[in-house]
């Protein structure tokens, strides 16, 4: 019996562990992987995420993180280059994630590692999550931080998705420090060096075959999108077998809860889910992780906690997915857009950062 049961380790659990023992509250956190790994996201990084890690006690410099201070986006024959607004970083999730769960061990959070939850329900007036090996948890408060994956009696009603990959890559040419945006037939990809050499191709599709399975299918369907990918692409050598592949991300999916429900704490991707690459999925999580524990240190329920993130998320999700709308939908005129008025692509860039951070 503990305090508060977090599931998930990813930025979303682990910030909320890291706030809650500090806090002072006896926290539990389940984590499937025994180590952290690659995850399908483009690792763009901004100045939200980067202020919330700080505030962790983390700073981005001193995680090896690499800036990126300029966009550029490329569809056809059509190109626009811009400097961001703000500082922004390229830093692997394996280095983030590890670097999170050791602070939250550190701040004196018991974390389980490379255990899974396979339930979690109400028991009594708290909380109880099996573990898959059979080991029953219970706590008074129950954190759901599983992101993109579902768990049994708690899935997001999120009808369809997209497919996401990953593919780390070494280039023939060197990577210049921006982050690209780079739509293609039925997707988009966010390229972006990696700290530690080569770069990170990630892509947002609205189907994926071959590409799946096969990097050359992969590099051949965003080479088709632009001159630019078409270039950068070119003797591009895969530093994976296959892609890392999660099918069924739900862009634009916001949590609400059931009328007399006593809900769990929902914080991640189990809360809402900013369209990828033009927003930034790991600011909301440290956010909303750092935001639950105050609610559950404070005594506030998980409903009212639930309506206060939905306010503030509001603004970024709206940006995101117009942006993303845009970028599948008519990215040659985006891209003349952002060519002709830079200024309004640096505008566009700030309105999906979270405000108040
Ligand atoms: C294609 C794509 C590109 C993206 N690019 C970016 C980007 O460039 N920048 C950005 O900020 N965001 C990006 N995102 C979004 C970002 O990846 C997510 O918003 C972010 O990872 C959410 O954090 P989280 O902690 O909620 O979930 P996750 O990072 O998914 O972490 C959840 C954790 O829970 C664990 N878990 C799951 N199920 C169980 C279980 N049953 N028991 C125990 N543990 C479990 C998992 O192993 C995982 O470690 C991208 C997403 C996609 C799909």
């Amino acid at each position: 019996m503990t305090d508060v049961l977090v599931l998930g380790g990813g930025p979303a659990g682990a910030a909320a562990a890291i706030a809650l023992a500090r806090g002072g509250a006896r926290v539990t956190l389940v984590e499937r992987e025994a180590a952290a790994r690659e995850k399908v996201c483009g690792e763009f990084l901004g100045p939200d995420a980067a202020r919330l890690l700080e505030g962790l006690g983390l700073p981005l410099p001193g995680l090896g993180a690499l800036p990126i201070g300029a966009a550029r986006l490329a569809a056809g024959r059509h190109e626009a280059g811009w400097d961001l607004p703000f500082q922004a970083w390229s830093l692997p999730r394996a280095v983030l994630d590890e670097a999170l769960l050791a602070a939250a061990s550190e701040a004196g959070a018991r974390v389980l590692r490379g255990r899974a939850v396979s339930a979690a329900a109400r028991d009594g007036e708290g909380w109880s999550a099996r573990l898959s090996d059979g080991a029953v948890l219970r706590g008074a408060a129950l954190v759901l931080a599983t992101g993109k994956h579902e768990l049994r009696g708690h899935a997001r009603r999120a009808p369809g998705g997209m497919v996401g990959l990953k593919l780390p890559l070494r280039l023939a040419a060197p990577m210049p420090e921006e982050v690209l945006l780079l739509p293609f037939a039925g997707g988009y990809a966010g390229f972006q060096p990696r700290a530690g050499g080569g770069a990170n191709l990630c892509c947002a599709l609205d189907a994926a075959g071959r590409e799946a399975r096969d990097p050359a299918a992969l590099l051949a369907r965003v080479s088709g999108g632009s001159a630019l990918a078409a270039r950068l692409l070119r003797g591009a050598e895969p530093l994976a077998t296959r892609p890392l592949a999660v099918a069924g991300v739900p862009y634009g999916f916001r949590h609400r809860d059931t009328a007399g429900e006593v809900a769990p704490y929902r914080i991640g991707d189990q809360f809402a889910v900013i369209p990828s690459l033009a927003g930034d999925g790991v600011a909301m999580a440290l956010a909303g992780g750092a935001e639950a524990a105050a609610a559950i240190l404070s005594g506030r329920p998980a409903t009212a906690f639930h309506a206060a993130l939905d306010r503030r998320l509001g603004r970024p999700m709206r940006w995101a997915g117009l942006l993303a709308g845009l970028l599948e939908r008519a990215p040659g005129t985006l891209a003349l857009a952002a060519g002709l008025s830079p200024a309004l692509a640096r505008a566009a860039a700030s309105r999906t950062r979270l405000p108040g951070i």
